[in-house]
């Protein structure tokens, strides 16, 4: 490997195209040509199960949600990640009443989804549900050969390390981030988050009646819209336009039985958010 001095010969570099760069040079990182990113698993899918939408509906609404799952295993390959819902809230509202930092903060709502997915790989047993941590990402296709749905929790593991958002001090990426980096890093066929409602509305339906479904909307332009209430995490927006491997997130309502199926096979039920449109 072809060794060079600087022109002071103080420093030795190793010869590459980033040789002695400060890495934030804004003309290098616009001329940085590099081939795609690699998709290490295309066909399968990543799918969050709502925490407040649905693991907090108990009885109401995991057994069906799982047992829909575990009927589509035999087609589709299946990575779930839990939220965290109600507790996390509760820990969330506590944290900051007592000055907590976000880096806390993040790591409360990691050990509460951590508990959902506990909860959903055990209900998942009969249908080989496996309870795995984010570091076995890699191992993904010995889970699949065995026939397995393997289940992780959904927060991000950037943890004490969580980015103090822009006000306030609530992590700003959470379960929805987490799952949707997941699915940008292993270049997902889908990534697909069920909730309680049938998508995007241009409003919380919950609290105005007057909303409006959105089928299916441009990241950037949901963006700008700058709505009052979102269905999934502002941060998950700039997350999808920057993604190279995942060019939608598909948000259906779990209640009803058969979306996920059919968001499995590819249909366009809940919204679809596109990363351009
Ligand atoms: P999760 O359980 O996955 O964390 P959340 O409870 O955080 O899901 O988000 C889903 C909820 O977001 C819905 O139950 C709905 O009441 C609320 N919501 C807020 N704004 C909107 C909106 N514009 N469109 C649809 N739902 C919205
Ligand atoms: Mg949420």
């Amino acid at each position: 490997m072809p060794l060079v001095r600087d022109k002071d010969k103080k420093r030795l570099h190793i010869k590459s195209r980033l040789m002695g760069e400060s890495l934030v040079r804004k003309s290098l990182i616009g001329e940085l040509k590099a081939p795609p990113q690699v998709r290490l698993f295309p066909d399968v899918n990543v799918v969050k199960i709502g925490g407040q939408s649905i693991c907090d509906r108990g009885i109401k609404a995991l057994p069906a949600v799982v047992e829909e799952i575990g009927s589509a295993k035999e087609k589709h390959k299946i990575l779930l990640t839990t939220g965290g819902g109600t507790r996390s809230r509760h820990i969330y509202a506590i944290a900051l009443e007592l000055g907590m930092p976000t880096g806390i903060i993040a790591r409360f709502a990691s050990t509460i989804s951590e508990q959902n997915a506990l909860l959903v790989a055990t209900l998942l047993a009969p249908w080989d549900g496996i309870r795995i941590h984010q570091e076995d990402i890699l191992k993904l296709p010995t889970y699949f050969s065995q026939g397995c749905v393997p289940v992780t929790q959904g927060m991000p593991p950037y943890d004490y390390f969580a980015l103090p958002p822009e006000e306030g001090r609530l992590p700003v990426h959470r379960t929805d981030a987490g799952t949707l980096l997941m699915a940008n890093l292993i270049g997902a066929r889908s990534c697909i988050l069920v909730k309680d409602e049938d998508g995007l509305y241009t409003d919380n339906p919950k609290t105005n009646p007057d909303a409006v479904f959105i089928p299916e909307i441009g990241a950037r332009e949901l963006m700008e819209m700058d709505l009052e209430d979102l269905v999934i995490e502002r941060s998950c927006l700039e997350i999808l336009i920057n993604s190279e491997a995942i060019d939608r997130i598909q948000i259906i309502n779990g209640l009803k039985k058969g979306n996920i199926i059919r968001a499995l096979d590819g249909e366009p039920v809940g919204t679809i958010i596109y990363r351009e449109r």
